[in-house]
């Protein structure tokens, strides 16, 4: 039986990660090995995806979008298949180049569930903070752009009672197309896009992140825990295979708060969102209302 690293087996495991760049699945992880006494590695079966891990391991195996912390380790598969954007210094370039990569999605069903067209992000890309939400919903999906509706209106003005514009942050979701009847993106959904907001992180190499609602800072996070337990704190957060260029760059503070839209159903939790902003601020040193300079 062929060893794992045996030249033949690794050039068709690269013809086969190859396949799933091409894919948009960038991020690979190997599970634990085993006793030395079962150390005999049975060859993948390449053409049939691995079966899903146990439950117990489930709860253990960050989810291929993102990681807290510290990144998986380098492997060899990182190093066959470095991503178009790396090593482009400039991050206009470098987000064109993502996009182009993304092309006109269709590898997940979202793209067939009457999307009007892919809602990549916008804002500034060298921009300190980041917002992310969860998908565009109808008034992003016919602009174009994230968060333009009601809700957007409501992060323009939490973003301006930071003392910031929006043209000086970037904005994103989890998935780039319209979820049908604005539904909660799926798991799978999620999983297929998230690496594209993964890239788009690493190249704008934002210092803080805020996850807007339980769906992105799940997604970010891979921790599933209520609001409440999320929110308050920060998290250490690197956008898992989606290397930066830049060695000083060692990743982001991430702070979750809540959705603006829940914030509309919901007027009586703005000021627990302000909260988390003025901890967002405090951390980007920006001036907090009724402080001298
Ligand atoms: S949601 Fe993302 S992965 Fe799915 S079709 Fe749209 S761009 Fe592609």
């Amino acid at each position: 039986m062929p060893k794992i690293h045996s030249p033949d087996v690794r050039r068709v495991l690269a013809e086969r990660l190859r396949y799933y760049n091409e894919l948009g699945i960038y991020d690979f992880y190997r599970r634990p090995q085993p006793p030395a006494s079962n150390l005999a590695i049975a060859e993948p079966d390449l053409d049939e995806p691995a079966p899903p891990p146990q439950p117990e391991q489930r709860e253990e195996m960050p989810r291929k979008s993102a990681v807290i912390a510290k990144p998986a380790s380098e492997n060899i598969f990182q190093v066959l298949h470095p991503k178009p954007e790396q090593n482009v210094a400039d991050p206009v370039a470098a987000l064109k180049l993502v996009r182009e990569d993304l092309g006109e999605c269709t590898r997940c069903k979202l793209h067939k569930q009457g999307r009007k067209q892919i809602v990549f992000g916008v804002g500034n890309p060298q921009a300190d903070l980041m917002f992310v939400g969860e998908g565009p919903g109808a008034d992003e999906d016919a602009q174009g752009e994230p968060f333009v509706g009601r809700a957007g209106q409501l992060l323009n003005n939490m973003i301006k009672a930071m003392g910031l514009r929006r043209e000086e942050v970037y904005i994103a979701n989890v998935v780039k197309c319209r979820p049908p009847g604005n539904r909660t993106p799926e798991r799978d959904e999620c999983d297929t896009c998230s690496p594209f907001l993964m890239r788009q992180i690493a190249v704008i190499k934002p210092k803080v992140i805020v996850a807007l609602g339980a769906v992105a800072a799940k997604n970010l996070l891979a921790i599933n825990a209520p609001m409440v337990e999320l929110r308050g704190r920060f998290y250490d957060f690197m956008p898992t295979g989606a290397r930066s260029s830049d060695p000083s760059w060692q990743g982001a503070k991430l702070a979750v708060t809540y959705h603006p839209a829940f914030l509309l159903r919901d007027p009586r939790q703005k000021g627990e969102a302000w909260k988390d902003l003025q901890m967002v601020m405090k951390c980007l040193g920006l001036k907090l209302p009724g402080k001298p300079e």
